[in-house]
């Protein structure tokens, strides 16, 4: 915990090192690094979140078990002041900072190093650029090969082109009637 209105005048330096932590949507973090350091800033307190992890998720086309590296890294102000945070930024030296809202006296260093994490993990993560992903009939992973639906799924959207096509040959349309 880190008590946010007593930190020594140097600020607080925290490291750790947490093997496995569980993110949401069944992801998990393991081999984690990770780094906090408090200044207090006037009544604020400036704070940076450093940390390096293997992210373990899955590909969000092929659903293939997926292992990729991870580093964040952060640094916002922490207030009480409900003012500035509705304010959104700060300016502190040459940076601008966003304004994060922290009623309480005390901070969970494990909660932050998390939360992190979890805002910067990756959306759509692949397994490669090129993942073909899952057959939307029968599930088939196309990456391991092709399956017998694909042709037809090709010709399904050919075969209502030429039915529209026909269609449309046998209206005429006279705008001037
Ligand atoms: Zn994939
Ligand atoms: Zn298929």
């Amino acid at each position: 915990m880190i008590n946010l209105y007593n930190l020594p005048p140097e600020g607080l330096r925290l490291n750790g090192t947490t093997e496995r932590l569980a993110l949401e949507g069944g992801v998990s973090l393991r081999d984690l690094t990770w780094s906090v350091f408090a200044l207090a800033s006037g009544g604020d307190v400036f704070l940076e979140v450093k940390g390096q992890a293997v992210w373990q998720g899955t590909c969000s086309r092929c659903l293939a078990p997926l292992d990729q590296p991870m580093a964040v890294e952060s640094q916002f102000l922490g207030s009480k002041d409900a003012d500035l945070v509705g304010r959104g930024s700060f300016t502190l030296g040459s940076q601008d900072l966003d304004v994060v809202f922290l009623p309480e006296d005390t901070l969970d260093e494990t909660e932050l190093v998390r939360e992190q994490f979890e805002l910067q993990a990756p959306m759509h993560p692949l397994c490669a650029e090129a993942c073909k992903g899952l057959c939307p009939i029968c599930g088939k992973n196309w990456n391991k090969g092709t399956c017998q639906c694909r042709p037809e799924s090709e010709q399904a959207p050919s075969a209502l082109n030429q039915a529209l096509a026909k269609a449309l040959a046998g209206i005429k349309l006279d705008p001037e009637s």
